[in-house]
């Protein structure tokens, strides 16, 4: 599916929600996460609709491979790389997803704590 009606990175994609942009090429963007939870927080996705890594087959993995190389890019261009930094992706309802279309979180720039927050 290439845009899903009502999805909010969908419309980022399509120009019709503003963003702060880091990266764009034909197939991925990179945009600042709106409710940043350390210095440094982007979100890597395709601009394809695709509602999570629970949907994708062999089909996307090039795909895949280049959200990742971009992911990289994000964090050395940001000058997180040596400090280290974070991916995550969030696949479903026990993950919390809030947006249902692929995206990996770059965090950075400060100590994250353990994985998994506690006591949930
Ligand atoms: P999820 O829980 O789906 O893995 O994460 C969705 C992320 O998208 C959240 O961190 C949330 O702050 C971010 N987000 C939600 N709506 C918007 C938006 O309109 N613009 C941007 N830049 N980020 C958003
Ligand atoms: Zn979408």
């Amino acid at each position: 599916m290439a845009q899903a009606s009502g999805c909010i990175f969908c419309r980022i994609v399509a120009g019709e929600i503003p963003s702060d942009m880091v990266y764009q090429d034909p197939e991925v963007i990179a945009i600042r996460d709106i409710r940043p939870q350390a210095p440094l927080h982007v979100l890597v996705l395709p601009r394809t609709h695709l509602v999570s890594l629970a949907e994708v087959d062999a089909a996307q993995a090039p795909l895949l491979g280049r959200m990742l190389l971009v992911v990289k890019q994000v964090a050395e261009e940001a000058g997180v790389t040596q400090g280290g930094y974070r991916v995550i992706t969030n696949i479903g309802r026990d993950s919390g997803q809030e947006v249902p279309h692929l995206h990996w979180h770059v965090l950075g720039g400060r100590p994250l704590g353990p994985l998994v927050s506690r006591g949930l």
